[in-house]
C-alpha cells in the first residue's frame, strides 16, 4: 500500500475561491431578503439572528483515483441551516462555482421552500466544487462515494436527507444510496431521495420540479383570467427541470416559443414542437439542444431568450440569470422561477417596479421537494404509491401553497416574494419558538 502510495502522484484542485464570482453574490441576496422579512414580520431579534446563520456547515477534502491514476482532491460541502422544522433536505450538486457561501445560501432557500410548501423538513443543501463533464462515470462515482462517506456523521433519514441538484441524477443518488448501506451493514435507501425507481424512488420524481413549476403558471395564469392556449412561454435552462416544465406546459396547450441551454437557444413565434426538440436531446451525446433544427426555427442567445417577446419567462438554470443590466429589457409580464435564486434584489426592484409578477423560486421550484417528500414517506413505510397518486397529491400541495402565499400576499399588498418569504420565515420562527432553545 505505501509502495502504492508512493508511485502515484498527488494533484491538488486549485483552492475553492468565490473571488471570481460577483458581488453581491446568492448569500448576501439571501440574507437581506430575510432582514426585510424580519422588519416587516416585527420578527424576535434573537430568532432573526439564529436564522442568519446556519446551524451546522462541513466542509471537506474529496481525494479521488482519477483514470490515469493520479490523485485529485476536491473540495466538498454540506450545510444544513434549519432542522427546527424537521430532518434537513436538500439537494446536492456538482458544478465548478460550488463554494461554502453559495452552498449555505441554497440551504436557507430549502429552509423557506419546505415551510411555504408545509413540508415537515429544514433546510439543507451540498456540493462538491468539480466540471462533471470532465469526469468519466467511474470517476464521477468514486468521487460521489468518497464525498458520502466525508458527510456521512451528518446525514440521516431523521438527520438529513440528500436529494439531486444542478448536475447530479438518480444514478448519482444510487450510488450515495449504495454507499451509506455499504458502511452501515443494512439498507438505508431512505437516506436519499430522487433515487432510481428499483431502489425506492418515486413514480414521478423525476419530472416533479417541472411539473409544480407548470401547475403554479396555471394558477397564475387562472388569477390573471388567462387561458393556457393564449400564452407564450421562453425557458432558460433545458436540464431537468427546464424540459419538464416545457413539456408539461407544452401538453397544457401553452405554446413554447423559446428555449435554451448552455450550447444557446431555439425560437419560433408560431411555437415550438418540444416533442421532436426531446427527442434530439435524449439522442445527442451530453443532452443538449445544439445542432437543433426545424423550419421556422431560428437560434438565439440565452440573453436574448432572457428579453424575448413572451408572456411568461421561466428562468430553470442557474443563480443570478436576471440582473440590473438586462431586467428593463424583459417583455415577459410574468416570471415562474424555475430555478434557485435566479433574480438579484435590484433586478427585483426594477421588475417590480414595471408591475412584472414574479413567482418566487421557493414557491415555484418545490414541486421537486414535495415529491422528495413522497419519497421519504413511501421508503419509511415500505409502500409505494402509482404516479397518478404521486401527482394528484403534488398538484394538491402546490395549489394550496400557491393560494396561500397568493391570498397572503393580496391581504397585505405585497409582491408574491415578500408574501411568501413572511409565511415562510414565520412558519420557521413559529416552530423555533415552540420548540425553545436547547438546553
Ligand atoms: N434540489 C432540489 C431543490 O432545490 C430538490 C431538493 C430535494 O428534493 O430535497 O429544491
Amino acid at each position: 500500500m505505501e509502495r502504492y502510495i508512493r508511485e502515484i502522484s498527488v494533484e491538488i484542485c486549485p483552492e475553492p475561491s468565490a473571488a471570481h464570482l460577483p458581488t453581491p453574490d446568492l448569500w448576501d441576496t439571501v440574507l437581506a431578503q430575510l432582514d426585510d422579512v424580519a422588519e416587516r414580520l416585527n420578527l424576535d431579534p434573537g430568532i432573526h439572528i439564529l436564522l442568519r446563520r446556519p446551524e451546522r456547515e462541513l466542509t471537506v477534502s474529496v481525494p479521488v483515483i482519477m483514470d490515469d491514476g493520479q490523485i485529485q482532491v476536491f473540495t466538498g460541502y454540506r450545510v444544513q441551516h434549519s432542522s427546527a422544522r424537521g430532518p434537513c433536505k436538500g439537494g446536492i450538486r456538482y458544478h465548478p462555482d460550488v463554494n461554502l457561501r453559495e452552498v449555505r445560501a441554497l440551504a436557507a432557500l430549502m429552509t423557506w421552500k419546505c415551510a411555504v410548501v408545509g413540508i415537515p423538513y429544514g433546510g439543507a443543501k451540498g456540493g462538491v466544487q468539480c466540471d462533471p463533464s470532465q469526469l468519466s462515470e467511474e470517476e464521477l462515482c468514486r468521487l460521489t462515494r468518497r464525498f458520502t462517506a466525508a458527510i456521512l456523521p451528518i446525514l440521516g433519514p431523521r438527520r438529513d436527507i440528500p436529494a439531486p441538484d444542478v448536475n447530479t441524477n438518480a444514478q448519482v443518488m444510487a450510488w450515495i444510496a449504495d454507499t451509506v448501506s455499504m458502511l452501515e451493514g443494512k439498507a438505508v435507501m431512505e437516506i436519499v431521495t430522487g433515487k432510481p425507481i428499483p431502489l425506492g424512488g418515486s413514480l414521478g420524481r423525476k419530472e416533479a420540479t417541472g411539473r409544480g413549476v407548470a401547475i403554479v403558471t396555471a394558477e397564475l395564469l387562472k388569477r390573471k383570467r388567462r387561458r393556457l392556449a393564449d400564452t407564450t412561454v421562453a425557458v432558460q435552462g433545458y436540464g431537468n427541470v427546464g424540459s419538464a416544465a416545457a413539456t408539461i406546459l407544452h401538453e397544457m396547450g401553452c405554446k413554447i416559443v423559446a428555449v435554451s441551454d448552455i450550447s444557446g437557444g431555439l425560437y419560433n413565434p408560431a411555437g415550438l414542437d418540444i416533442p421532436d426538440i426531446n427527442r434530439h436531446v435524449a439522442n445527442h451525446p451530453q443532452h443538449l439542444l445544439e445542432g437543433y433544427g426545424a423550419p421556422g426555427v431560428d437560434k438565439i442567445t440565452n440573453e436574448e431568450l432572457l428579453t424575448s417577446k413572451v408572456d411568461v419567462l421561466i428562468p430553470a438554470a442557474l443563480e443570478h440569470q436576471i440582473r440590473a443590466d438586462n431586467a428593463a429589457d424583459i417583455q415577459a409580464r410574468m416570471i415562474i422561477e424555475g430555478a434557485n435564486g435566479p433574480t438579484t434584489r435590484e433586478a427585483d426592484e426594477i421588475l417590480q417596479d414595471r408591475g412584472i409578477i414574479v413567482v418566487p423560486d421557493i414557491l415555484a421550484n418545490a414541486g421537486g421537494v414535495v415529491v422528495s417528500y413522497f419519497e421519504w414517506v413511501q421508503d419509511l413505510q415500505c409502500f409505494f404509491w402509482d404516479e397518478e397518486e404521486v401527482n394528484r397529491n403534488l398538484k394538491k400541495v402546490m395549489t394550496r401553497a400557491f393560494a396561500e402565499v397568493w391570498d397572503f400576499s393580496q391581504a397585505q399588498g405585497v409582491p408574491l416574494r415578500l408574501g411568501a418569504y413572511m409565511l415562510a420565515v414565520s412558519r420557521v420562527a413559529d416552530a423555533v419558538r415552540s420548540r425553545g432553545i436547547f438546553p
